[in-house]
Formats: structure tokens, C-alpha cells, sequence
């Protein structure tokens, strides 16, 4: 009985008017737009792992929607809906309702629907979102679009997220805890872009993503990276490496023609974009400072590092 107390005391709220069955049933129901293809993917925080023990409830219910939509939002797509599948070590109210109220705060910026979901118990806490979003058939932004020349781009500041993590008392940490998932500037690229990706893994390994499927290089330019005001009072070295291999940042990252670009400029945005680099034919990444050459390695996030 617990399991349908929790559920329909934080997690049954009214549903939107574009959801024909949500919570409650065997299954959600959903009419798709006409013309248009389903965009869904799932992510999963673990307590410890994704986020420090210490984090607000209310911020690991909002990361744990941010992290999908932004996934949504690199495809190009309007998010529609989650699901939410939620292993728990056992029945804290304070916890749920802080974290639920979290969940609910992200879905209503970007205007979301929980749907449905699974409430079980494990000695782990792990929380599963799966999103839902929809695009215009065949308008989707993969990975595998970015032709040389394109110039490279990225949203928002980097490295922000890392830093917060190394220092958790520091107001950066607002930036790991409560990630923005670009949602209008990825709708806005659409037609635009020819390849975007989410930087959630460090953008040196993300971007690598896409010139990897590509089939393509780029060249960066290290002086043309957004980095927040903190992390500029660091040495370069400690700079790059935030803002190159830094975790978290949920910033998008797209390549895009020159005459494409200027069109995007001209568009209201809701999020500074900087161009960083261009798209080079031969297929690795290199950066560059006044002109010269330089040598970094960065490896980024790894899920099975030993
Ligand atoms: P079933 O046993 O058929 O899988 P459940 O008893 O697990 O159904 O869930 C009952 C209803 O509550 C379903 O509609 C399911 O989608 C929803 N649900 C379960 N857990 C959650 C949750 N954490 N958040 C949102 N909806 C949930
Ligand atoms: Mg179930």
C-alpha cells in the first residue's frame, strides 16, 4: 500500500490537457501530433555518484527532469512528458516532498507532464527519468551532421558545473545542482544547426561525439572559451581544464554553417551562444591560443573508470 500512498500523495498531480491517460493506469496514452516523430531518452542519477549525498532534495528532483529535457532540447525537440522510476531506501516525507516539488518545479518551466512511472524499494537511492518530446518528421539533430567550415558553438558558460562540484560551497554550485536544459535555443536551432550534441560528460569528449559520427575534426580556439567570472581568477591550465573536461555543464554544443549562424544571431535567444572553433577535415580535435598549436589531453567523464 505505501507504494500507492506515495504515488498519489507527491507524484498524481492533474494532468495536462495534451495527455489523454497519465498517472493511474497501466499505461500512459498520448496522441502524437500529426507529422510529427516521437524523440525520447532516458537518463539515471545514482545518490553518491550523480549527485553529493549532501544535495538538496528539491534540487536532485529538478536535475533529475534537467538532465532528460536537455537531452531532448540537443535533438532539436519540444519535450512533451516524463516518466519517473523511483528506487528508494525506504518512506522520508521531507525527502519526497522536497524532491517531488523539485520534479514538479523543472516540468513546469518547460511545460512537462509527469505521466507515470514505477515506485520501488532498493538499498540504493536511484532515480530514472525517461522524456518524451516531439519533432517535425525528420528534423531531428543528430550527431552525425557537422561538415567542415561549419563553426563551432557552444551555449551558456563552461566548466561552471565542475567547479561547483570542487567547490560545494561556492555560489557555483547552483550551476551542478540546478542544471537549465536549453530547451528554446535547441527548438531555435532546428534548420539551423547541422549537428549539436548536450555537454554533460565534459565538452573535449562531447564534442569528440560528434566529430566522431561526422566523420571530421575541429579546430578550438581556447582564448574564445565562456568562462564564468570565478573561474577566471584560475590559471589557464585549471581554465581549460574546467571548462574542457568539467562534467554537468548542460550546455548545447552545435556546429553550423557561416550564413546559418548569422541567421541564429539575428533571432532573440534566451542564452548567450559563443562560437569557439570550426569544423577542420582532417579528424581530431586541436586547440589553439594566439594562433599556436597547443597540446591538451582531457578525458572527460568516464561511467566505468577504474
Ligand atoms: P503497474 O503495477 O501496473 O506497473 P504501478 O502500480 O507500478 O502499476 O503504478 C501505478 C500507476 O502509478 C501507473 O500509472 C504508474 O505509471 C504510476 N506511477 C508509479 N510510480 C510512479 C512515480 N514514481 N511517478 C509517477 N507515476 C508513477
Ligand atoms: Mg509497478
Amino acid at each position: 500500500m505505501a507504494e500507492f500512498s506515495i504515488i498519489d500523495t507527491y507524484f498524481n498531480r492533474p494532468q495536462h490537457h495534451a495527455v489523454d491517460l497519465g498517472v493511474g493506469d497501466d499505461s500512459a496514452v498520448l496522441t502524437p501530433p500529426a507529422n510529427q516523430q516521437l524523440v525520447i531518452c532516458t537518463d539515471t542519477l545514482v545518490a553518491g555518484r550523480h549527485f553529493p549525498l549532501d544535495t538538496d532534495p528539491h534540487a536532485i528532483g529538478w536535475k533529475s527532469v534537467a538532465v532528460n529535457l536537455s537531452d531532448i532540447a540537443a535533438m532539436g525537440a519540444k519535450p512533451h512528458s516524463i516518466l519517473l522510476a523511483l528506487s528508494l531506501a525506504d518512506i522520508e516525507h521531507d525527502w519526497l516532498k522536497g524532491f517531488s516539488q523539485g520534479l514538479y518545479a523543472c516540468c513546469d518551466q518547460f511545460g512537462v507532464s509527469l505521466i507515470g512511472g514505477d515506485t520501488t524499494q532498493s538499498p540504493h537511492l536511484t532515480i530514472s527519468v525517461t522524456a518524451l518530446g516531439w519533432i517535425e518528421s525528420g528534423q531531428a539533430i543528430t550527431r552525425a551532421g557537422a561538415q567542415v567550415g561549419d563553426y563551432v558553438c557552444v551555449s551558456g558558460q563552461m566548466g561552471d558545473a565542475a567547479f561547483g562540484l570542487a567547490h560545494l560551497d561556492h555560489v557555483l554550485r547552483k550551476r551542478l545542482d540546478y542544471p537549465t536544459p536549453r530547451c528554446q535555443l535547441g527548438q531555435q536551432l532546428k534548420g539551423l544547426a547541422s549537428s549539436m550534441i548536450d555537454v554533460s560528460d565534459g565538452l573535449a569528449q562531447d564534442l569528440g561525439h560528434i566529430l566522431k559520427a561526422s566523420g571530421v575534426g575541429a579546430q578550438i580556439q581556447l582564448d574564445a572559451l565562456p568562462i564564468s567570472a570565478a573561474l577566471l581568477q584560475l590559471p589557464e591550465q585549471k581554465q581549460w581544464q574546467y571548462a574542457l573536461a568539467g562534467g554537468d555543464d548542460y550546455e548545447l554544443c552545435f556546429t553550423i554553417s557561416a550564413q546559418n549562424y548569422q541567421k541564429l544571431i539575428q533571432q532573440k535567444l534566451d542564452i548567450n551562444i559563443t562560437k569557439i572553433g570550426q569544423i577542420t577535415q582532417h579528424t581530431d580535435l586541436t586547440f589553439v591560443q594566439n594562433g599556436l598549436d597547443h597540446l591538451l589531453h582531457f578525458s572527460g567523464y568516464q561511467h566505468f573508470a577504474e
